[in-house]
């Protein structure tokens, strides 16, 4: 294990999570892929291996802060692009369920070929946009935990994830620094789909001590049957109210 390994587990550890040998090669299995893939498409910025360490894997693993991934729950990624925050979760929690949507057929052929790598079980990855895949009813109200990371602001995201997730269950939304307008943006989204505000949790990257937010928002009840709209119009036209 060499320093940047060491370095996830002791942060990890902080999050309460405990990575084995096993889990922090499968972490180093996936930044090789990640770069590698990074060649030939367009999956991320950042590339350098301490700067992936902790602005996708550890950030990704803050998510356990917000919602329970203990047992076999199911999550659903939406717009996971390279796999974040879905990998990280999966290898840390290996129980978990993992669903992975993202309208780009070429990162999902990259997230099936990291889900064959890593051997991780338990993953379906998903081409499609959000917006059709929860029309269908082996999608729609179903998952416990639903997540989404730099897809979109966050009164549409709100319409692509929250018909995914079952009544009790939980949106966590990652987020950057500024937030205000977003959230007092997103009420009425959050009315329209039968969901509500828990609280937003402020954290701090632990090198870069550039800010986060999870914003937690549990859903209610079921999605009301005029959601989410025809693909494409919840970004074009997020739902704002008057
Ligand atoms: N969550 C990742 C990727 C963010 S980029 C990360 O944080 O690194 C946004 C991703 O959302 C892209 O891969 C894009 O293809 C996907 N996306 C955008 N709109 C979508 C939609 N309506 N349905 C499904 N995926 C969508």
């Amino acid at each position: 294990m060499d320093t940047v390994q060491q370095w996830l587990q002791d942060q990890a550890r902080q999050l309460g999570i405990a990575l084995s040998e096993r889990q922090l090669e499968q972490f180093e299995l996936y930044y090789r892929l990640l770069v590698e893939w990074n060649e030939k498409m367009n999956l991320t910025g950042i590339t350098e291996r301490e700067a992936v360490y902790e602005k996708h894997f550890y950030d990704s693993l803050t998510v356990s802060l917000a919602a329970d991934l203990q047992g076999d729950s199911a999550l659903a990624d939406i717009g996971s692009g390279a796999g974040f925050p879905a990998y990280p979760l999966k290898i840390a929690f290996p129980q978990l369920k993992i669903t992975i949507v993202d309208a780009l057929a070429k990162r999902i052929r990259f997230l099936e070929e990291v889900a064959s790598a890593l051997q991780l079980d338990g993953v379906v990855c998903l081409h499609g946009r959000a917006e059709d895949v929860a029309r269908l009813p082996e999608h729609r109200d179903r998952y416990d935990v639903v997540t989404a990371r730099a897809v979109a602001r966050l009164a549409g995201l709100n319409e692509l994830c929250l018909p995914f997730a079952r009544s009790g269950g939980v949106f966590v939304a990652m987020k950057g620094s500024d937030l205000t307008d977003e959230l007092s943006e997103s009420r009425f989204s959050l009315n329209k789909l039968n969901a509500g505000l828990r609280e937003v949790k402020k954290l701090e990257l632990p090198i870069e001590r550039s800010e986060r937010h999870l914003v937690v928002i549990d859903k209610k009840g079921p999605t009301p049957k005029a959601y989410p709209r025809k693909a494409g119009v919840p970004l074009k036209s997020p739902l704002l109210g008057s």
